[in-house]
């Protein structure tokens, strides 16, 4: 098979990147998924694009892994972000 453009880890195992729970063995694949994404090029091109992508959606709205984060994770650092902006 052949295969164009670069491949990244969550192509290899997509299945791993979006645990049905956040806790338990969800927890635990969410944990490996993260370790997938530290080896990734694109990281942190990706997690910003999510936090765009989902915007100021709760964390229960967000979805998967991506650039090393899970959704409460990526809420957490949007809200970071608001307070630091506001404050400015
Ligand atoms: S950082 Fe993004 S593109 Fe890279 S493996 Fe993780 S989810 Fe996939």
């Amino acid at each position: 098979m052949t295969t164009d453009g670069p491949q990244f880890p969550c192509q290899e195992d997509p299945e791993l990147f979006f645990p049905n729970s956040s806790s338990g063995v969800g927890l635990a694949l969410a944990e490996e998924a993260k370790r997938e994404c530290h080896r990734c090029p694109i990281k942190d091109a990706c997690r910003e694009e999510a936090l765009l992508r989902e915007g100021s959606s709760a964390a229960k709205y967000r979805y998967g892994i991506w650039g090393a984060t899970t959704p409460a994770e990526r809420r957490a650092i949007y809200d970071t972000r608001r307070k630091t902006a506001v404050a400015a």
